[in-house]
């Protein structure tokens, strides 16, 4: 039985990757200073660790208490808008924990390990779908500080012979498909939960970012990919990893644009979607669309949730069972 560390198992995508290591029986220890993950998304089956990764004496500690196959570091700060408003922050922040939590890693003897990235690496792309070639060329401080994590990570294989996958997720979404983990971010400000919640009339009606894009509707359009399909992309890289370190980028290869989203929310919940419509969001580029071939050739690694009404269809269920996020599970609970 292998044992992994997963930071940031408290959040989104962590808690969807460390239900999957658990599914196939895998040892999990979390670790989380809960700034943004939730206490009640650790299942009590990992070992959780209440700590910050600035903290180098606690980390130590966690190393020393357990000997990790391999280290998945989904703990960051991902606010593509937070991070023009604060860009020194951001990047010592994902930079600087990140590059402490390699070097603990590598003292511990654990040469193993996958980087939550992004899309956001690589700027506006001129080429679509976007693959691993396409030049790196960050427009905000969030993708640049990953960048440099990535760029760190890479000197560490010949130095250190730390293997690193760096997965680059396009737009994660939906919730696990047995109800266990799903979104919730205070404030929500990813279009396909706050469509749902503005279905549901529990947020102000959702805006459109822009009707004026070259595209065929005029919305910006984005490649949305299950968060069960990213969990189990890092479990198929590592096997990958036994010949050296990998980057790949993560999407279904599909773009939908912010009025399809809309019109899949509408179907799936039979409800109208209130909407109004306002200008661009500073930053965002007006497709971002994915190609996965690599990662599909080299780790057999399929997306099984890849159409659009089945992520909206998850986040749904995840939203209609828990209204109140995992803060009201807890109370259910009490
Ligand atoms: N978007 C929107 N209204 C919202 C939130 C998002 O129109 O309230 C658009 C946004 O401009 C982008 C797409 O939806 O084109 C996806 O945005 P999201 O914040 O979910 O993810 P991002 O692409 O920024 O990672």
């Amino acid at each position: 039985m292998a044992r992994y560390l997963v930071t940031g198992g408290a959040g989104y995508v962590g808690s969807h990757v460390v239900l999957a290591l658990l599914d196939r029986g895998d040892d999990v220890v979390v670790l989380d200073n809960f700034s943004t993950g939730h206490r009640a998304a650790v299942p009590d089956a990992a070992a959780l660790v209440e700590a910050d990764l600035a903290d180098g004496r606690a980390l130590a500690e966690v190393f020393a208490a357990w000997k990790f196959d391999a280290v998945f570091h989904m703990a960051a700060l991902s606010l593509v808008g937070d991070s023009m408003r604060q860009p020194l922050h951001y990047i010592r922040t994902n930079l600087g924990n990140s590059l402490g939590l390699a070097e603990a890693a590598v003292r511990a003897g654990c040469k193993r390990f996958v980087l939550s990235s992004t899309a956001a690496v690589f700027g506006v792309p001129r080429i679509l779908p976007i693959d691993e070639a396409a030049p790196r060329e960050p427009v905000n401080p969030y993708g640049e500080s990953k960048l440099m994590v990535e760029q760190g990570l890479a000197w560490a294989e010949g130095a250190h012979g730390l293997r690193s996958a760096c997965l680059r997720y396009f737009n994660a979404a939906g919730a696990d498909p047995a109800g266990r983990a799903g979104e919730d971010h205070t404030p929500e400000t990813h279009l396909i939960p706050r469509t749902i919640m503005a279905a549901m009339g529990r947020v102000e009606p959702v805006t459109i970012f822009g009707t004026d894009y070259d595209t065929p509707d005029g919305t910006a359009m984005r490649d949305y990919v299950h968060v069960a399909d990213l969990a189990a992309a890092h479990l198929a890289v590592l096997p990958r990893l036994e010949e050296g370190s990998v980057a790949y980028n993560l999407g279904n290869g599909a773009g939908h644009s912010v009025r399809e989203v809309i019109a899949a929310v509408e179907r799936v919940s039979g409800r109208a979607v209130p909407h109004t419509v306002g200008p661009r969001r500073e930053g965002d580029p007006p497709v971002l669309v994915a190609s996965s071939a690599r990662i599909r050739a080299e780790t057999g690694w399929l997306p099984r949730h890849d159409s659009l009404e089945e992520i909206v269809r998850t986040a749904w269920n995840w939203h209609a069972a828990n209204p109140g996020g995992y803060a009201g599970r807890v109370a259910q609970a009490a």
